[in-house]
This record gives C-alpha cells, structure tokens and sequence, in this order.
C-alpha cells in the first residue's frame, strides 16, 4: 500500500551525501556531471544483435537518457529519432520489444542471426503511443520473458516489464547469449543511476535498489 507513510518511509530510507547542483555541466553519453563520468571505464563491444532506440523527441532533450549509455557501449546500437507523422522504416522482420496486447515472448531462436531489436525509447506513454502508430507495421512484435529476468537477477520496478530502454537492451542481448556485451551494459546503466543519485545529494540506504533511468 501506498500513502503518505509509504512517502515518509522513502524520506528516511535516504541520507543527504552533498547539495545537489544544477549547473555543473554533464557529460552527454552518461549524464552524469563531468567529473564523476565514468564513460571511459566500460570496454565496446560490437554485438550480431543490432538493437535500435527509436527515440521520442522530448526524451532526446532529457540530460540522462540510457540509450545514449548504450550507444557507447554497443557499437552496432543506435539512436533513430521518432516522427509521428513520418515513422522510420525497419525491415520487415525487424523485432519490436514493447509490451502490447499482441506481443509474445521473444525466443532465443528468434535472436540467433543478424536480428534487429526495436526499442521505443522515452517515457511509457511516449512508448505506448510510438507502438499505437506501428501497429499496422509488419513488425515482429515481441516482450521480454520473465523467465529470463528472473534468471539474471535483474532488479526492476515493481512492473517487471517497465524498465529502461537500455535495461531491455541488455536483456535482449543476454537472450541472445551476448552475455558479456548484455552484462557490461547492465552494469554501466546502474552504475549511472548510483551517480545519478549521488549527483541529486541522496544515496539510498540499500545499494540494491536502483533507479529507472528511463523514468
Ligand atoms: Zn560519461
């Protein structure tokens, strides 16, 4: 249950590190101020999976975005931008990972050559509204299995299917048995959360606990 001591617990679950700053420039792949970009730290891997971010416009504008961490990471990602009245081509067989109605979950076999991974990228009603448009596309329309989440071990919302563009990259490419290229990038997108929080002036009490970049 959620209510105002739920908010309370939250406040006290938190310990004030330094004063947040808004104006200490950031750096533009990891989004994180300049001098804690960690960017530099984390090896490029080129993947036979080629997963692309069709990016909503007003999440390009967001000084943390976890597709740009991904593009730095993957040398095959990339970053399409998003246009309602002209939606980008794909090809035919091209994998969309969004959660809708008509989505199943996406096999491994489905993975196993040069398959391309289409990921909306902004908030979940950007998203949601990015795949209304694309529903008479001849997509391969696909979600993430559970099973494989639960496996990883990867921590997520409370709605194991809202969790970051990059996130769902990285479990796409563990799918696929990109493990190392799928690891590495789940690990820079939570290492970036923690310095995102150190950044606002909070730590959370527990390490584990990490954030929704997509949020
Ligand atoms: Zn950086």
């Amino acid at each position: 249950m959620v209510g105002n001591g739920g908010a309370a617990n939250l406040h006290v679950s938190m310990r004030r590190v330094y004063p947040a700053s808004y104006s200490i420039p950031r750096c533009q792949i990891c989004g994180v101020h300049e001098h804690l970009c960690f960017c530099a730290g984390f090896p490029v891997f080129a993947t036979r999976t080629r997963i692309v971010f069709l990016q909503h416009p007003q999440e390009a504008k967001k000084p943390t975005n976890s597709a740009r961490l991904a593009c730095r990471i993957l040398s095959d990602a990339s970053i399409v931008a998003w246009s309602r009245v002209d939606p980008p081509p794909f090809p035919d067989d091209a994998i969309l990972l969004y959660p809708s109605l008509d989505a199943t979950p996406l096999e491994p076999h489905e993975l196993a050559g040069s398959a391309t991974v289409v990921i909306p990228d902004g908030t979940w009603s950007q998203a949601s509204r990015i795949a209304s448009v694309l529903k008479n596309r001849p997509f391969l329309r696909r979600i993430l299995p559970l099973g494989n989440a639960t496996a990883w071990t990867v921590r997520q919302s409370d709605d194991p299917e809202r969790i970051s563009s990059a996130q769902a990259a990285a479990m796409a490419l563990h799918l696929a048995g990109e493990t190392e290229a799928a690891t590495s990038l789940y690990d820079a997108v939570r290492e970036a959360g923690r310095r995102i929080l150190a950044m606002r002036g909070m730590v959370r009490s527990d390490p584990e606990d990490e954030p929704d970049l997509a949020s």
